[in-house]
């Protein structure tokens, strides 16, 4: 082939960078579960809850509600990666008790993140799925560590990673001993500034052709607005994303972190009606 002509990729599949993940080494949607819950299957599995875990009073209620509108997996950080050190920084371990308390009493499984060696320890023994952030999406030793735990990992994409760095990320972790991975776009930073960040909508079917790996969509942290977050999560599920992570707050007012991107309750049962219905007409149950 002669040098000006590219169609062939750059890269042939058996030098990629990423293995593993990749769906030459599995042609079948992975499924991934945990508890009664099935990440890539027929379902599109929605995940709810706070930002951060502020109060017992705050987790229970939050607990409560998403028993009550069927949400079968509640968010909330015990330990938050803040952009100013004089934000909030989360409650550590006494957060990750409220969460298990909220998990015996409500029964909702928990995903919740680790930011450290130290943290994901304490994390990987109280969660059900283990959250690594965006801005961790690139600390390789902490990815090297988590693929050596026995939890489910929700990989979030870096702020400003390419789709094949963040398939390498998740490489990291495979390569590692844990296959038991979900993947989250969360939006990236792009020269426009209205939206907290870009929702990168084609990473869907982009990353669902790459890799065997379900994906879900964290509209809230793309939007960093409420008003936009019913939008975006149901373009994701229209996309075909398995699931979804979006931030609400029994007070958005009173959040100590994301409140003008959380939802009020009344809100995100109008848009659980929505996603169920998109879901549907798509073929997918919620
Ligand atoms: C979060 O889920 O609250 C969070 C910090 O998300 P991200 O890592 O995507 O910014
Ligand atoms: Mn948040």
């Amino acid at each position: 082939m002669g040098a000006t002509e590219t169609a062939e990729p750059m890269v042939s599949s058996a030098r990629k960078p990423y293995r593993l993940v990749s769906r030459d080494f599995h042609p079948d949607n992975s499924v991934v579960r945990v508890g009664n819950v099935a990440f890539g299957g027929d379902k599109v599995i929605v995940m709810s809850g706070p930002c951060a875990v502020e109060s017992r009073e705050q987790v229970m209620t939050s607990a409560e509600f998403m028993q009550r509108v069927g949400v079968p997996v509640m968010r909330g950080g015990a330990y938050k990666p803040r952009t100013s050190p004089y934000s909030f920084q989360g409650m550590g371990v006494e957060g990750l008790e409220m969460l298990a308390e909220a998990r015996e009493r409500f029964g909702v499984l928990i995903v919740t993140e680790a930011v450290d060696h130290e943290s994901l320890a304490r994390v990987a023994q109280w969660a059900d799925i283990v959250q690594i952030g965006a801005r961790n999406m690139q600390n390789f030793e902490l990815l090297k560590a988590v693929g050596q735990i026995n939890k489910p990992v929700l990989l979030k994409r870096g702020l400003a990673a390419t789709i094949d760095e963040w398939l390498m990320a998740a490489e990291y972790v495979a390569a590692h001993g844990n296959l038991n991975i979900v993947l989250c776009e969360r939006g990236i930073r792009t020269y426009e500034t209205k939206t907290r960040n870009t929702l990168d909508i084609s990473a869907v079917p982009v990353v669902k052709q790459l890799s065997h790996l379900p994906v879900v969509i964290d509209p809230s942290h793309a939007a960093g607005q409420w008003q936009w977050v019913e939008p975006l999560a149901l373009a994701g599920i229209a996309a075909g994303a398995d699931g979804l992570i979006i931030e609400t707050h029994p007070n958005p007012a009173e959040a100590l972190s994301d409140g003008p991107q959380s939802l009020n309750f009344r809100h995100f049962e109008e848009l659980m009606e929505k996603i169920g219905r998109v879901a549907r007409a798509l073929g997918r149950e919620v």
